[in-house]
Order: structure tokens, then sequence, then C-alpha cells
């Protein structure tokens, strides 16, 4: 879960969203559907709905993790789903990650996990 929060906090300050977003990993008792959720400079990541196995092994499907992480980022400041802004935030912040996995993506934190585990299963 630390290589989670890591690679969560990398992506907020680089796609300047927040350089200091709180990002938690609770255990909902209730309503347990959502995959993470964003809200008041927070992130929060649902271990019940996810289950443990994708954060330990996220390198063995990053684009779904960094799918989950620009999705609620796009919901900063309480962007809603259909609104016209959700939409261009999710295009700003996809071709910015392109940019970034160009220029810094040796600086994405743990990132030589994938690219040991591309190595190891093709
Ligand atoms: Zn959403």
């Amino acid at each position: 879960m630390k290589q989670v929060y890591d690679i969560t906090k990398w992506f907020a300050d680089k796609l300047d969203v927040h350089d200091d977003l709180l990002v938690r990993f609770v255990k909902p008792h209730r309503d347990r559907r959502w995959a993470a959720c964003f809200g008041d400079k927070a992130l929060d990541w649902n271990m019940v709905c996810l289950g443990r196995k994708f954060f330990d092994r996220w390198y063995e499907h990053p684009a779904r993790l960094i799918k989950h992480i620009l999705h609620e980022l796009c919901h900063d400041g309480g962007v809603k789903h259909l609104q016209e802004k959700f939409e261009d935030r999710a295009f700003w912040h996809g071709a910015n990650s392109v940019m970034l996995a160009f220029l810094q993506g040796n600086k994405i934190p743990h990132f030589r996990l994938v690219k040991k585990h591309q190595r190891e299963h093709g």
C-alpha cells in the first residue's frame, strides 16, 4: 500500500492537483461498491471493493491503477462526472501523464517493479 500511496501522491503533485494531497486506505462498512473517492483534498482507496491484491500487486495492472488515480483527480474541487470540466480535465491529465512518462518516466515511484514484471512475464 505504501507503493500505491507514493504513486498516488506523485501523480497528484506532478499534475498540479495537490502537492499535499491526503491519501487514505479505507474499509467502509456500508456502500462498498466504489473503488476510490476524492473529496476535500483527500483521495480514499476502498480496500473492501478493490481487495488487498489490487494494492499488493498493482504492478501487474499499472494502467488500471493510473486510470483510477486520474479519474479521482478529475473530481478535485467537487467536479462531477457529467460536468464538461470533468471531461476536459480527464483529457489534460491523460495528455500530461503521457508527457510525464516520456520526460520523467524513470522518476515515477516504484515503476521499476512494472518493468521487472514485464521482463519476467511478458
Ligand atoms: Zn468519479
